[in-house]
């Protein structure tokens, strides 16, 4: 009940209210799309907080994105004032991170551990493929890693590995040693992957019960948004940290357990544990996210409370119905169906393309004229299955003159030039990885080639010691000519150099954080901020940069891309500058978690004044009041590769219900009738799920229909079966503008990449050119 003035419980109904104000051990919330699950999940925790019942620093609130955690953080701080610094708000491998970083000496990590992105982890693995000569048995960087990634989320080792595979296999024995040396090199290089920050924290707390106890006597609330897409090892993190402690444990803990802590059998209780999701958006399956976790929440959590919410707040009743129409066909779900009081609103507008580049031309026209009505650029998204399909959108955008970005996209931490610059950064962290040592000394060229570089990594294993003293004794390592020990030389004074200033002055090495200071529930700050202060890290950036003259190089060669290299140097600059801004004295180790998280997951920038191109995938939990769904065809959503797939043609189609559900207003689904894939030009069928969608919702600016039968380019694409033909006739109908699309031709060979991450580098050179030409 409320008086009609509490603006925590005010702008709610009564069943978001409930799930606000419940106190029980386990709350969950299951309910579809734009019911308000999240705003429900920050408006509990504020009133947590505010009704004194948990302090900032008992929360742990799991997002999915750190954009969603910043948004969420920038939520709570409105509907509180102040006091939410100490709170945890954060993706699951971010907490982990911090977790890790805390408590990594004990088990053989120091607290400088770098985090391989897929691409470090791949570039170890091929090494490893190399001198297991595994190749020739089909193992690659990319099948290899997926796997490992796969049964690391299942919280699998090579040891459980080896244990249930079948040893007369040679494959399975092959892959056996792989993962274990994978693990090895891993451990040695004092790096975790992406998978491990999850798996080694629960392992960490099962190992360690002392270790686990701090945390979970620490959280005494925990909140998981978009808990349908965690993964067995998320869900055994939830189920670690929300155990009691026991009472021979409470006897040991620091500082003291107090009474009013504990329960009647002397234990502290398990923290209460709060999950929402909609088993309708489950769309992570591929990496591991299993659909159980929701299901079985109410078995595992026998005495949770359950709260549905059927009210949506964010689509009109058109778009809702599309929605529901669609998901409807999934067999294996509990039905609930989404309301609105907005009423229809309009209808979906479709479209069909002759091609991509027409499609593409009608997306442009429409967002020109959306903006012309009034729309800011910020309030529109075009959203698409796979990363290929951006190029012909960008380009039309690009003509249009229609600002853009695209959201984890080519990420700006990916460029060749930024993971040079960082890997030096990295080095100074955490002087036993391999990958970044090797990278830096290969960057810019100084003459250590393949065998010096060898003949360093031998001595390094050798003495035992790190990257950065073997460099500083390479006057011992006689194998190398005297020219190349004193190159490497003065490299390894750079590093010195640059890592006192890291430090702040004395150490060689990255100290470990101060013990945990938590369940001092009075201490909003976190254990980091009472650390010697080091120096900015822009400054340490700077110092590297300006003594290896890596941008002075770059602008020396008078090469447009090369000046677009050096700007990029520039800009990591100012986000190192804007870091150290937004959190003085937090140090490298800070930042270079920061950049490895944000780089991994989503966009560290954020323009509202520009349309957001993104993935289905990326799209989740999102609202825009225009929403372009492009490539809406057989093939592409849903994908190729999950026709086959037990499962799989599910899973795209609550892809497709993520989508449609992120549009408020206006939702245009458009698809082309031909399109370029890999050089190839061939007809593309409607989507199934487009056809799931009733007609009567549908207002049609071109039909799959009228394009097929009109300019007859099924037919002749049939018969010409590759590229030339099937543009000519297609363009002749467009502006004149658009004709030179068809007539050049080029654009196909373009699209031709071999593979997909040198579709990525492609898609990169090809931006920076288009953006070049533009300014020119
Ligand atoms: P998704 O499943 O896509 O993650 P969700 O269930 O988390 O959606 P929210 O994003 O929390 O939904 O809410 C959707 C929209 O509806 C938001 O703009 C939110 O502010 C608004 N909203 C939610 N509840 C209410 C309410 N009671 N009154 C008015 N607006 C609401
Ligand atoms: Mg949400």
């Amino acid at each position: 009940a409320t008086d009609g003035t509490d603006p925590l419980l005010d702008g709610l109904n009564p069943e978001q209210r409930r799930a606000v104000i419940a106190r029980g051990p386990a709350l969950l919330i299951v309910a579809g799309a734009g019911s308000g699950k999240t705003r429900v999940l920050t408006h509990r925790i504020a009133h947590l907080i505010r009704e004194k019942e948990a302090w900032p620093s008992q929360i742990l609130a799991i997002t999915f994105t750190n954009k969603a955690a910043a948004e969420m953080r920038e939520r709570l701080g409105s509907l509180l004032g102040a006091g939410v610094e100490g709170m945890w708000v954060s993706t699951f491998h971010s907490a982990c991170v911090r977790i890790l970083r805390r408590e990594a000496e004990r088990f053989g990590y120091v607290s400088g551990f770098t985090i391989y992105d897929s691409a470090d982890s791949r570039a170890l693995l091929k090494r490893i493929i190399k001198e297991l000569d595994a190749d020739t048995y089909g193992f690659t960087p990319a099948n290899t890693s997926a796997k490992i990634s796969k049964l690391k989320n299942e919280l699998s080792d090579a040891h459980d590995y080896a244990a249930t595979a079948n040893a007369s296999d040679p494959r399975e024995r092959l892959f056996t040693e792989i993962f274990t040396s994978y693990e090895q090199e891993l451990k040695r290089a004092n790096a975790f992957d992406f998978d491990d920050l999850i798996g080694q924290t629960v392992q960490l707390f099962r190992a360690h019960p002392d270790v686990a106890a701090i945390y979970q006597r620490r959280f005494r609330h925990i909140l998981v948004d978009e808990y349908q897409d965690t993964n067995h090892a998320q869900y055994s993190l939830i189920r670690e940290l929300t155990k009691h402690v026991e009472p021979e444990q409470v006897e040991r803990m620091v500082p003291p357990v107090r009474e009013r802590e504990l329960d009647g059998l002397g234990r502290i209780p398990g923290a209460s544990l709060t999950v929402v999701g909609d088993s309708d958006q489950s769309i992570y399956a591929f990496r591991g996210a299993n659909i159980r976790n929701i299901v079985e929440f109410e078995r595992d959590f026998s005495n949770a409370e359950v709260v549905k919410l059927e009210q949506n707040y964010r689509s009109t009743q058109n778009i809702l119905s599309a929605a529901n129409a669609v998901i409807g066909n999934n067999f294996d779900r509990q039905d609930k169906k989404l309301w609105t009081a907005e009423g229809d609103g309009e209808k979906i507008v479709g479209f069909t393309g002759y091609s991509q580049h027409d499609e593409a031309r009608f997306v442009a026209e429409e967002i020109e004229d959306l903006h012309r009505d009034g729309m800011p650029y910020g309030d529109i998204a075009v959203f698409y299955r796979t990363n290929s399909q951006t190029r012909a959108l960008e380009e039309l955008l690009i003509r249009s003159a229609i600002p853009y970005r695209v959201l984890g996209g080519t990420k700006f931490y990916d460029r060749a030039e930024i993971k040079d610059a960082m890997a030096y950064l990295t080095t100074i962290a955490n002087p036993f990885d391999p990958i970044s040592w090797s990278r830096m000394l290969g960057t810019p060229k100084r003459g250590v080639g393949p065998m010096a570089e060898a003949h360093l990594a031998n001595f390094q294993e050798a003495e035992g010691i790190t990257f950065h003293e073997a460099m500083q004794r390479a006057q011992e390592i006689p194998a190398l000519g005297p020219k190349i020990r004193t190159t490497v030389v003065e490299l390894a004074d750079l590093l010195t150099r640059a890592t006192h200033m890291a430090l702040g002055g004395g150490a060689t090495d990255i100290a470990p954080p101060p013990a945990d200071d938590a369940a001092t529930e009075a201490t909003d700050g976190d254990a980091e901020s009472t650390q010697k202060k080091p120096a900015p890290v822009a400054d340490v950036l700077k110092l590297v940069l300006d003594s290896t003259e890596m941008i002075e190089k770059l602008r020396a060669k008078r090469d447009p891309q090369d000046d677009a290299r050096a700007e990029n140097l520039e800009e990591l600059i100012a986000v190192a500058r804007e870091f150290d801004a937004q959190q003085p004295g937090a140090g490298l180790l800070a930042f270079l978690t920061e950049v490895s998280l944000v780089a991994a997951a989503d966009d560290l920038d954020d323009q509202s004044g520009t349309v957001s191109l993104m993935t289905l995938h990326t799209a989740k939990g999102l609202e825009y009041p225009a929403v372009f769904i492009t490539g809406v065809e057989e093939g592409l959503i849903p994908h190729q590769m999950s026709i086959d797939e037990l499962g799989g043609i599910n899973e795209e189609r609550r892809l497709m219900y993520v989508g449609i559900t992120r549009a408020r207003e206006k939702l245009f689904i458009t698809l082309a009738s031909t399109r370029a894939t890999f050089g190839d030009i061939a007809v593309a069928m409607p989507s199934r799920f487009l056809q799931e969608i009733p007609e009567s919702l549908i207002e049609w600016r071109q039909s799959p229909g009228e394009v097929t039968g009109r300019g007859g380019t099924q037919s002749r694409a049939l018969n010409a079966g590759r590229a030339p033909g099937a543009s000519g006739a297609s363009w002749s109908r467009n502006r004149d503008s658009q004709v030179s699309f068809g007539a050049s031709g080029g654009s196909s060979a373009a699209v031709a990449e071999p593979a997909s991450g040198n579709m990525q580098s492609a898609l990169d050179k090809w931006r920076e050119r288009k953006r070049l030409a533009k300014e020119a």
